[in-house]
């Protein structure tokens, strides 16, 4: 708030820059001019050019000076004073120019500066016959044979009124630009208390810095979020900040303000702040940065949202999945053990056979379920473990595509796999074949009989390039940001009830992401989907 504050000051100052002026500033003005437009010719033509005019002149404006000293500390309002100091002025110079030109006709511009400053349009009248009958009037009668004198005196009411007219003119539009900054003033004020209402009200941590690293603004769920963060000051340099997974300790350079001063913008960026287990809680930061109309950075915003009880209540269900799945292994192992014993006799009667099948199929997607679920909880707090060595990307598709081929012929869907050779990267080649499996199945899965599948591998400058397309049902706009979440499943797929448990994708991005690369999607409703998985090549080749 503090740069408003600034403006707002800066506006009032200009505002009330132009005030009522002292009548004693005005008459020694005054005064001063007449006494150097009387002295001025002085060197040069000595004093003879002194006439009792100029004397009586001097008098006069003195003895004003004098009665203005006087009376101003007096009252308080200063215009009375003013008004009568001014009407003396006229007097004064009509005195003056009694005797020879002395040159202080043109002085009559002042009091009518000053009637006009005060009186506004009235003075421009004021002005005009007070400078008639006070100055030229006077002047015509004691020189009304001097032609020259004459010429000079007759428009002196009519300078002096068009001077008076012009400031008139020039206070009203500093009045109105007065005006404007003054509604100006009071639009930023509001607007000033509305953000603040604003930041203040909300439960999240709010955070302005300027390109230094100086808090603009921070709010008072930030400052208790920052007291967690650093408990004795963050000039102090002890933090108590960690990463998402809740155990590594967050590097200065990775610390979200780090981050954002350096100009990075992010979304939900997670972190633990706290010392203390029992007082810690989770935050999801989100950076922008601020800039000004030129387009340059002048700062950064941070907003940070507690999210401990998500967190919490989102470990306890990847807890439970865990028990569950371990707890399930066991006695699946055993069922499809025994089954499969039985299935091996030959004295069954073939009912029971068929029976026998049945139950060893659903025992296998038990199993394929279990295992996806113990791979999701491995996956989740960097507990995903990898066996990176070099091995051959081409071969791992080639695999894929063969053991996916009956089911892409009893799906009616054509399979079709392109690899260039040979494509070494450092993998997985058990996760990778995981991803492949579950990529070239989803194609096969989720595209109805008569249409296609395809995956195909390249080279690009850094990394391998895989490619699984379909020609299948499509996932609509607001489903595709969530394919890769766990236990997500599309609107289509659920509709039309294809098996699933919304876990492939996800252990599928946990893999890719911890090979050091990206899974990406793009789909169109009704026309088909591809996925695209980036895996950093062994060797980079320039393109
Ligand atoms: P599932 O076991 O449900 O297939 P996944 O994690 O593999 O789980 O996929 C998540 C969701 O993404 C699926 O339920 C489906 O809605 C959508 N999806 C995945 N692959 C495709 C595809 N090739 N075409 C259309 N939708 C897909």
């Amino acid at each position: 708030m503090d740069g408003v504050q600034r403006t707002t000051a800066a506006l009032r100052v200009r505002a009330l820059s132009v005030r009522v002026l002292d009548p004693r500033v005005l008459q020694s003005c005054f005064v001063g001019m007449l006494v150097l437009t009387l002295l001025a010719p002085v060197p040069f033509t000595g004093w003879h050019g002194f006439s009792s005019a100029t004397i009586a002149a001097l008098a006069l404006s003195g003895a004003g000076l004098a009665l203005v000293l006087i009376v101003t500390p007096e009252v308080t309002d200063y215009r009375p004073v003013i008004v009568a100091m001014s009407l003396a002025a006229y007097a004064t110079i009509g005195v003056s120019l009694l005797g020879p030109d002395t040159g202080t006709l043109l002085l009559v511009v002042l009091p009518s500066l000053v009637f006009a400053r005060h009186l506004g349009w009235t003075g421009v009248a004021v002005t005009g016959l007070g400078c008639t009958v006070l100055t030229t009037v006077p002047a015509l009668v004691a020189h009304h044979d001097q032609d020259e004198i004459v010429r000079q005196v007759v428009p002196a009411p009519l300078v002096s009124m068009l001077a008076a007219v012009m400031v008139v003119v020039w206070f009203e539009v500093v009045r109105d630009l007065r005006k404007q900054a003054q509604s100006a003033l009071a639009e930023l004020e509001l607007q000033r208390r509305t953000h603040e209402a604003f930041v203040a009200t909300v439960d999240v941590g709010l955070l302005l810095l300027d390109l230094d690293g100086r808090e603009l603004v921070s709010n008072r769920r930030m400052q208790e979020l920052a007291r967690l963060a650093y408990p004795r000051g963050i000039e102090h340099g002890e933090q108590h900040m960690r990463a998402a997974d809740g155990r590594t300790v967050l590097a200065l350079e990775d610390v979200p303000r780090v981050r954002a001063l350096r100009g990075e913008e992010f979304d939900d960026v997670r972190i633990w702040v706290g010392e203390r287990e029992a007082v810690r809680r989770a935050l999801s930061v989100t950076a922008r940065n601020m800039v000004d109309e030129a387009g340059r950075r002048t700062g950064t915003a941070l907003a940070y949202q507690d999210v401990t009880e998500l967190m919490r209540a989102s470990a306890v269900k990847d807890e439970f999945i865990g028990l569950v799945s371990h707890e399930l292994r066991t006695p699946l192992t055993s069922i499809y053990g025994y089954v499969s014993l039985l299935q091996e006799r030959d004295d069954l009667p073939p009912a029971a056979g068929k029976h026998l099948g049945v139950v060893a199929r659903n025992t296998d997607r038990l199993q394929l379920l279990v295992k996806d679920l113990l791979d999701v909880t491995q996956t989740v707090g960097g507990g995903l473990r990898l066996d990176l060595q070099e091995g051959d990307l081409a071969e791992l598709v080639l695999n894929a595509a063969q053991s996916a081929r009956p089911m892409a012929e009893k799906a009616g869907v054509m399979l079709d796999a392109v690899v260039p050779g040979p494509v070494l990267a450092a993998i997985d080649r058990v996760r990778m074949a995981q991803v492949l499996d579950n990529l070239v199945s989803n194609s096969i899965k989720y595209t109805p009989r008569g249409g296609w599948a395809s995956v195909r591998l390249s080279r690009d400058a850094d990394d391998v390039v895989i490619v699984v397309r379909d020609s299948g049902i499509g996932i609509g706009e607001e489903d595709l940001p969530k394919v890769f979440g766990r236990f997500y499943r599309s609107a289509q797929a659920s509709e039309l009830a294809i098996q699933g448990a919304g876990l492939g994708l996800s252990i599928a991005r946990a893999i890719v992401e911890g090979h050091g690369g990206s899974i990406g999607v793009t789909s169109r409703l009704g026309e088909g989907t591809e996925f695209r998985v980036l895996i950093p090549a062994l060797v980079p080749v320039a393109v």
